[in-house]
């Protein structure tokens, strides 16, 4: 497959390549339509907003190990300012992400750089992946390390995987991207090819990475090495919450809670977390989920 850069992907984009000598992956992100949507259903202060851009790009990245059909979820929780930071990709590209923080212990602690050790202190980053046909989910938690987002995942496939990782992100100016390069199991046929590739890596500067497109940036750095190059794949925001999902929820709660909720409140509202979309219910609503009798859905359990 040719890396010819002459058609450089534009928008909100991935792209990876698989550099055999080394038996490595690396692969490139660049974020600013789906930045700015995440972004708008906050409001987020600058140093919450530039953690959920770089968790956004990490998970980004991280999606394109994905082996199936399904998504992948970062979480960092913590009992500190930043009490949440969630972002995750399906393996078509659908993104989204929230946080959560304690604006006045933000602002106490908002001296000097950001630094994630400080602002999510004592605590721990989980990934999950959820294959889409409800197989077997696997997750992996890791106590937070790092002063950012790269830091932190290189650390947490240091721990959970034992996979050789080196991130770069850079959330800047409403656009954010980042780059992964990542040691795949297995020997590798050129036993210097992973430290030659870390050198390689050393030569990007945040600026080139936020400038350059992912092919022109793949190109200029493994030219040299056997590698496959695999065509850019679109990035947009997309939260799969729906009504149906909202009433699958409800429904799980059983006609005795449901019975209880109407009587006392006569409906119900849900909003959405990720992306605001709000689903109400009102009394016929709940009474045809108490009869039983709406629509049922396969997919139960979560609006998400
Ligand atoms: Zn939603």
């Amino acid at each position: 497959m040719s890396d010819d850069p002459r058609e450089p992907p534009t928008g909100d984009h991935l792209q990876r390549v698989l550099l055999e000598a080394a038996n490595a992956r690396c692969v490139v992100v660049h974020l600013d339509r789906v930045l700015a949507e995440v972004l708008a259903r906050g409001p987020y202060p600058p140093a919450v907003a530039g953690l959920l851009g770089e968790a956004l790009v990490v998970t980004a990245l991280c999606s394109s190990g994905l082996k199936f059909e399904g998504r992948i979820s970062l979480q960092l929780r913590s009992g500190s300012a930043l009490s949440l930071l969630m972002a995750d990709c399906t393996d078509d590209g659908g993104l989204r992400g929230l946080a959560r923080f304690d604006a006045k212990a933000l602002a106490a602690g908002s001296a000097g750089s950001v630094d994630l050790r400080r602002l999510a202190a004592g605590g721990t980053l989980t990934m999950t992946l959820e294959p889409s046909d409800r197989g077997q989910t696997y997750q992996g938690i890791v106590p937070l390390l790092g002063s950012g987002m790269a830091e932190a995942m290189e650390a947490y496939f240091r721990q959970s995987e034992q996979l050789e990782t080196r991130i770069r992100v850079i959330v800047r100016d409403g656009a954010a991207a980042g780059i992964l390069l990542q040691k795949l199991p297995g020997e590798a046929p050129d036993p210097d090819g992973w430290n030659r590739l870390g050198r390689l890596l050393d030569t990007v500067s945040v600026d080139e990475l936020q400038a350059t497109d992912s092919a022109t940036l793949l190109h200029r750095l493994f030219h040299e090495e056997p590698r496959r190059l695999f065509p850019a794949r679109p990035l947009a925001f997309h939260c799969p919450c729906s009504r149906e999902r909202v009433m699958a929820v409800l429904r799980s709660l059983g006609e005795a809670e449901l019975t209880d909720i109407l009587e006392s409140r006569g409906e119900v509202d849900v909003d959405c977390q990720f992306c605001n979309e709000n689903y109400a219910f009102d009394r016929l609503d709940l009474e045809q989920l108490i009869r039983n009798d709406a629509p049922e859905v396969p997919d139960g359990g979560s609006i998400h």
